[in-house]
């Protein structure tokens, strides 16, 4: 490892890759990604793969609609099969309020060009026969939205950052800063052998603090450090997904964005019988079918435990199979095979956070991503690049700075959450 470069990435999720991939793209070469544990431990390895373009505002839908592009030319670019497969999703409302915005939605989706259509409860059986539609007041579909399975997404930017130069280090965690009162002038970091860390996580899961699964990002005792070293950045990029307030205390920045748990399961794999990915909008029920054949889905669960937590609960899957069997009663035999749990990043209006901090020039931000980071990357990531390299501003990172939340700038809420 060097001992200063022109971009430090913290964060090796979906985000800080994709932007890594996209600055060496535009001859940034010299850049080094850091994460804390390994490739897709963060958010980026732990969700549903959904990938849409159907949203209530009008910068998401344009924005999706250039990511669901690169995701259909992205096996191609970077070599790698990501499994993706545009059934499109199908949107569910039970209330006449929640109708009425769906189709305010759509209405705009269809300004902008997708090809969204509003369905009655019968037609909804026209695409998934299976669904039990009473109660279903009014649903949207757009056959272009899709799934991939998110960890070769990761891989496939982290291989062709690196044959461009970027340079990659996990096991390796940020620990503190040091500046000038300006900017940051060093990144103190941690590297952590990958064994003992492995034995360190195993210790925990035994000890009182662990009580289930749990993976290196959320130890309670102090981690295994190998090597403590300081590097140096022209442009230190915040990628940290839902630890990203925890990086921006240590420099005494407030961020309002906060984790929030979700949890996800997989069944055995079945035989091809659903096309879209289905969300019902009234209670956060999302499920759709991988390649594999697996039916792969959540649904909120309230209230969640305070902070990061990637534990899982018993009141899920019984949420879950309540929820499920209710829209797809056939599903009532079917065996759950893995549950799992990672964290949204929740802000308060909705929207991510984006761009440089007042007060410390040099450190730029791209968290608050809520629940649908992840098909947001690919595109972001092109935005986060073209930023850094110009140092412009464009008038997407200007609506979505975090100095709106200072000025109460809030902007207006993105109704189709899923979850
Ligand atoms: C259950 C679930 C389902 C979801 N479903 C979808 C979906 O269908 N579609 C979709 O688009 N999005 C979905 N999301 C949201 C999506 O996963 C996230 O928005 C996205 O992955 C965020 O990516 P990221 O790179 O910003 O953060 P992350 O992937 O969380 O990466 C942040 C990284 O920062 C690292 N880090 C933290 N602290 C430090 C430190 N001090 N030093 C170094 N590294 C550090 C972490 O280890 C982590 O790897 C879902 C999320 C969950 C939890």
């Amino acid at each position: 490892m060097k001992k200063h470069y022109r971009v430090v990435i913290i964060g090796a999720g979906i985000m800080g890759l994709s932007a890594a991939y996209h600055l060496a793209r535009r001859g940034i070469t010299d850049v080094l990604v850091i994460d804390r544990g390994y490739l897709c431990g963060g958010a980026s390895g732990r969700n549903g793969g959904g990938v849409r373009a159907q949203f209530s505002s009008e910068t998401n839908i344009r924005l999706m609609r250039e990511s669901i592009e690169i995701c259909r030319d992205f096996a191609t670019e970077m070599k790698i099969n990501v499994w993706f497969r545009q059934g499109g999703y199908l949107f569910l409302t039970r209330s006449k309020a929640q109708a009425a915005q769906l189709e305010a939605s759509a209405g705009l989706q269809k300004r902008c060009g997708l090809a969204t259509r509003l369905l009655s409860g019968r037609e909804v059986q026209s695409i998934v026969p299976e669904i039990d539609t009473q109660g279903v007041e009014l649903a949207s579909f757009n056959p272009d939205d899709g799934v991939v399975f998110p960890w070769p997404f990761l891989w496939g930017y982290a291989q062709a950052a690196e044959a461009l130069g970027v340079e990659l280090a996990t096991f390796t965690e940020v620990e503190g800063f040091a500046t000038d009162g300006k900017r940051i002038t060093s990144l103190a970091l941690a590297r952590t052998a990958h064994d003992a860390l492995a034995a360190h996580d195993r210790a925990e899961r035994t000890s009182a603090h662990g009580r289930g699964p749990q993976l290196a990002p959320e130890s309670h005792t102090e981690r295994p450090v190998q090597e403590r070293f300081s590097v140096s950045a022209e442009t230190v990029l915040c990628c940290a997904g839902a630890w990203s307030p925890n990086i921006a205390k240590m420099l005494d920045i407030s961020l309002p964005n906060v984790p929030h748990r979700h949890e996800i399961c997989s069944t055995e794999p079945l035989k091809p019988w659903l096309g879209p990915l289905v969300a019902d909008l009234s209670n956060g029920l999302y499920f759709s079918q991988s390649a594999r054949g697996e039916i792969v889905g959540g649904v909120s669960v309230e209230p969640v435990p305070h902070g990061i937590n990637q534990r899982s609960s018993v009141q899920f899957l019984a949420t879950y199979a309540q929820a499920l069997v209710r829209t797809v009663p056939s599903m009532a035999s079917v065996k759950v095979l893995r549950q799992w749990a990672g964290c949204y990043d929740l802000t308060p209006d909705q929207s991510p956070i984006v761009g440089r901090v007042d007060g410390c020039e040099n450190f730029v931000l791209a968290c608050g991503f809520m629940g649908h980071g992840f098909m947001m990357a690919p595109v972001m990531g092109r935005h986060l690049a073209e930023h850094i390299a110009t140092e412009e501003t464009s008038a997407l990172f200007a609506q979505w700075n975090l100095r709106r939340f200072a000025e109460g700038n809030l902007l207006k809420s993105e109704s189709m959450i899923i979850g």
